[in-house]
Parts: structure tokens; sequence; C-alpha cells
């Protein structure tokens, strides 16, 4: 499986944190559409490798098992879909909390498949911690109680008693998903473990105050700082003819390299990035703005859309809104769709201008550098939009020949907005027919 993995290097930085705990950080990214699958991966490589190991085994096995399952399922009319997801918290300077999001779709499920699994690393101790390792065994007993109470009143419509009876006992193997910041502990359980399925994953939290634990946690004061961004101005002019060079699936460690190449060339491009990669690029993000860039919402985790009910649907979009509007106090005004499919429901509901793309370099497809050039320069024309991939390092290379190429050929390169405002003006400035 390493072949088709790309590795992306970068440093994530921790606001607010001290200098000596700036954490070095990968993530893996995987997007892949077949003939009856679609697949979008994202998992973090935290450089810990007993911690990294597990995940990666982990999400190696349910990629194969998926494929293995519905690759071949070329009789259903609709494609099975694959997505993976996580969050990544440090918490107290030496607890790394990861939660992987698993979700499949399958027209031949009555429902989603939809379960988490969760890991806590104990950067000082170097190992993988479970709760045996927080709570006294002593507490066990009213730790367990606890829980039960407070699963049945959280989730009175959809408890199953007899499960939660056999499932929670007073034992740690009791509770292998949970993880905890400096103020609860948390606890999940999958659907159809102790709830029915319709509830999805529960979780309820648990103070920890209420216990004498084994491990202790100061309350951290964060600080998050927000920088002032100096947008460029530019002239836009409408005689001459216009490109616009469009980027999905980012940020990624070549967005950077892509941003500074771009303006070297005092051009720009607009960047349809994915809200759970914002946090960990936010410097990438606001030389991006700063640089002239457009940014636009390409979803939270890159789900299939069309297949998503209505409220996931504004959860993908403005959960990557708000975190775009609190890295970098810049709103997105444009929107493009995971795999290009559109429906109805998606028209009615996205309140942002909705971007396709008309030239498509198959940067995902095509390993040869000049052969995405030809695609990016061949056939063009006045207006186009062309969809690119910044999570390539093939892509940053063709990019240093399409730009000056595109260049040459007369155009300017803007952004999908600065594209629509020069159709405004030249509308605009259209002689009056007589
Ligand atoms: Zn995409």
């Amino acid at each position: 499986m390493q072949k088709i993995w790309i590795l992306f290097f970068f440093t994530f930085i921790i606001v607010g944190c001290s200098k000596t705990n700036n954490q070095e950080n990968n993530i893996n990214t995987l997007i892949e559409e077949d003939k009856n699958i679609l697949i979008g991966i994202n998992y973090p490589i935290t450089g810990f490798n007993t911690l990294d190991r597990l995940i990666e085994s982990e999400v190696e096995k349910i990629y194969n098992d998926f494929k293995e399952e519905y690759e071949s399922f070329s009789t259903l009319n609709e494609k099975s879909e694959l997505n993976i997801d996580y969050t990544y918290e440090l918490i107290n300077e030496n607890y790394i909390n990861i939660c992987i999001n698993v979700f499949i779709n399958s027209s031949v499920l009555d429902n989603p498949n939809n379960y988490m699994i969760t890991y806590i690393y104990d950067i000082s101790q170097k190992k993988i911690i479970t709760l045996k390792d927080i709570i006294k065994e002593e507490q066990l007993e009213e730790f367990t109680s606890l829980v039960t109470s407070k699963i049945i009143s959280k989730y009175n419509t959809c408890v199953l008693l007899d499960n939660l009876k056999k499932e929670i006992n007073a034992e740690y193997k009791s509770y292998p998903l949970f993880n905890f910041d400096d103020e609860n502990i948390y606890i999940y359980f999958n659907p159809n473990i102790v709830t029915a399925s319709y509830c999805d994953i529960v979780y309820i939290s648990i103070p920890l105050s209420s216990f004498d634990l084994k491990i202790v946690l100061k309350k951290e004061n964060k600080i998050v700082s927000k920088e002032e961004l100096i947008t460029k101005v530019k002239v836009l002019d409408p005689n001459k003819k216009v490109i616009a060079l469009t980027f999905d699936d980012g940020p990624s460690n070549y967005t950077s390299k892509i941003i500074d190449y771009l303006n070297e060339q005092e051009s720009v491009a607009t960047f349809f990035v994915l809200g759970n990669k914002v946090a960990i690029y936010d410097k990438t993000m606001k030389k991006m703005i700063a640089y002239g860039n457009e940014i636009g919402n390409h979803s939270y985790n890159h789900k299939w859309l069309t297949k998503v009910k209505e409220e996931e649907l504004l959860l993908q979009i403005d959960k990557t809104q708000s975190i775009i509007y609190e890295m970098t106090n810049y709103k997105p005004i444009t929107f493009r769709p995971t795999y290009g499919s559109l429906n109805k429901k998606m028209k009615e509901n996205i309140n942002l201008d909705i971007v396709l793309w008309n030239i498509d370099t198959m940067d995902w497809k095509y390993k040869s550098v000049d052969k995405i050039v030809t695609r990016a320069t061949k056939n063009v024309k006045d207006g186009d939009i062309i969809l690119m991939h910044d999570t390539y390092e093939r892509t940053y290379k063709a990019i240093l020949k399409i730009v000056p190429i595109l260049k040459e050929k007369g155009f300017q390169l803007v952004t999908v907005s600065e594209l629509k405002e020069i159709n405004f003006l030249r509308n605009q400035l259209k002689p009056e027919a007589s």
C-alpha cells in the first residue's frame, strides 16, 4: 500500500504552547475514485512510532477490507464510499488524543456504517495509554455507575438496556473508546453497542475532578493570536484573456511552495481546501490570503455530499467556513463539491457560489509532469477554469511550467471570483446595441 499513499511533511504548531512543544507531524491523504468506489482518507503521522504503526495498520486494514468488499460491485448503480477522517489534540503538552472516524456507505447497506477508534499517547512515557492508566481499580465501580446513569439519561430514546448491562461492567475492557482534556474524560460507544444505531456514535463526559486520578493534569491557558492580514490590491484588465487555476484537497506541504511561485509570477489561484486540514496549515492559509489568492470551501473531510443528509451537508460546509474564519478572519464565498458531484439538494442548501471546472489536468492520475502541463495549457481559452490538486509534488513541478506558458499565451491568472468579476465588467463595458 505504501506506493499509493502520499506523504506530506509539515510542522504542527500548537498555539499557545511553549516553543519546545512544537510537534513534528505528518498527514497521509488518499483520495481515490474508481468505477465502483469513492475513497477519501486523511490520517495523521505523529512521529511517535508505536502510535503511528497502530494507526497506519488499522487504516490499511479498513482500506483493504473496503476494497475487497466493494471494488467489484459493478452491478450496483451507485458507488460505494469509504471516508476516514481524524481529530488530533495535544493535551497538557504531553498527551496526544487521536480519534479516527470511519464512514462506509453503500447501497447494499441498510444504513451507513459509522464508527470511531480512539488513541491516547503519553509522550513522556512513550506509550499508548488505556483507562487503566487513569482510573484507579478501586474507583472503577463508581466510574461505571456514573457512565451507566449518564448514558441512560442522555440517550433515553435509544438506549438498549440489556446491552448496557452486558457491555458495561466495572472492568477496564468495557471502555475501549475514550479520551480526555484537562477537564473531562469522554467515553464513547459506537452505534449498536449500548444504543440503537439511529443514535449514531454516543458519548458522555465525566468531570476529572470526580476522581482521584493516576495521572496529573493541570489546566492550560490557551491564547490564540490572530494576525492582521494585508491583502495585495490587484488591478484586473478586462481586455486581457483570463484563466483560473484551482487546487483541490489541500492544503499540503506543497501548497506553500505553489503560493510562493505564483506570487513570484504575479499570479494567483483558488484553493478549495478541506476544513480538517486548515488548523494544521494556518500559516499557509494566511500566506495564501496575503498574496491575493482565493480560498474556497471543499467540505470538511471530503465526504461524498450528494449522499449525505441535509444536516450533515450543512455541517460539512459550516464547520469548514468557521474554521477558516477562526484561523484567518477570511470568509470563503465559493464552494467546490467533492468528486465534482452535485445535486438539487446541494444547489438549494449551499449558500456559496458553486464552482466546477472545464479543464481537468487529471494530475491525480498522471504521474508525468509533462502530461499535466500539456493538459493544462494545450487547448485553453479565455475564461477557462483548470482543476488541479495541491497535494502532489508533480503538480507543484507542473505549475513551474504551466504558469509561464499561460502568461506567454497572453492570459492573466486570476481567482474564480475575479473571473466572475471580469465577466461582469465585460458585460458592463459592452457597447450599447444601437
Ligand atoms: Zn476533492
